[in-house]
């Protein structure tokens, strides 16, 4: 009996994990301003920022929830503030260690900002290609990352639909580069220490 309980624990807490409960402090960094309103953007030379940037992110075990749509708004409308304007951001980058991404969809004609929840790289193709890259988190370094060409992705949309795709060029690189924010990535990482300078 005794081991039956600590065998429920393990799997609860191993459940928990992967699909962590939202704390009051994140509904609270959601919650606190409109929609419209863009949030304050994670930097890698702010010690605490870093953790975030460098966490883990968590699982959402429930996409159609409204606190993922206002947050998705949110996350919009910091990549659309003339401060920091850019094609993509993770969800740690807003300090929600939570696997939600913006991607600018230029493989689409109107050029969208799509939410991406849980988002999977099932294939990369091993052709790659350089550009360079650059992070709102990460002032001032710009460099040549090498990606995959191509990417075969599987993730969920903020209606709860599964979703797989295959994207390439410019649009793959976005994604690639916000997936890794989820697990702590940067595209920083990828630079030989010779040009990290
Ligand atoms: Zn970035």
């Amino acid at each position: 009996m005794k081991a039956l309980f600590l065998l429920i624990i393990v799997v609860l807490s191993f459940l928990d994990s992967f699909s962590q409960r939202i704390t009051k402090h994140e509904k609270a960094l959601i919650k606190s301003s409109s929609p419209s309103t863009h949030l304050y953007v994670t930097q890698s030379t702010i010690p605490n920022d870093l953790k975030i940037l460098r966490a883990n992110s968590f699982q959402i075990s429930n996409p159609k929830r409204n606190i993922w749509e206002k947050l998705s708004k949110r996350m919009i409308a910091t990549l659309q503030h003339p401060d920091h304007k850019g094609v993509g951001i993770a969800a740690p980058q807003v300090g929600i260690n939570r696997r939600i991404v913006i991607v600018q969809r230029f493989d689409k004609e109107e050029k969208p900002f799509e939410t991406i929840i849980n988002p999977e790289i099932i294939i990369s193709s091993d052709s790659l290609w350089k550009r360079i890259e650059g992070c709102l988190s990460i002032p001032e370094i710009r460099d040549t990352v090498e990606r995959s060409w191509e990417i075969t992705v599987k993730y969920s949309t903020l209606d709860g639909k599964t979703k797989k795709e295959v994207v390439s060029g410019f649009t793959a690189r976005i994604f690639q580069h916000e997936i890794d924010h989820l697990n702590g990535v940067l595209f920083t990482d990828y630079i030989k220490p010779t040009n990290k300078e």
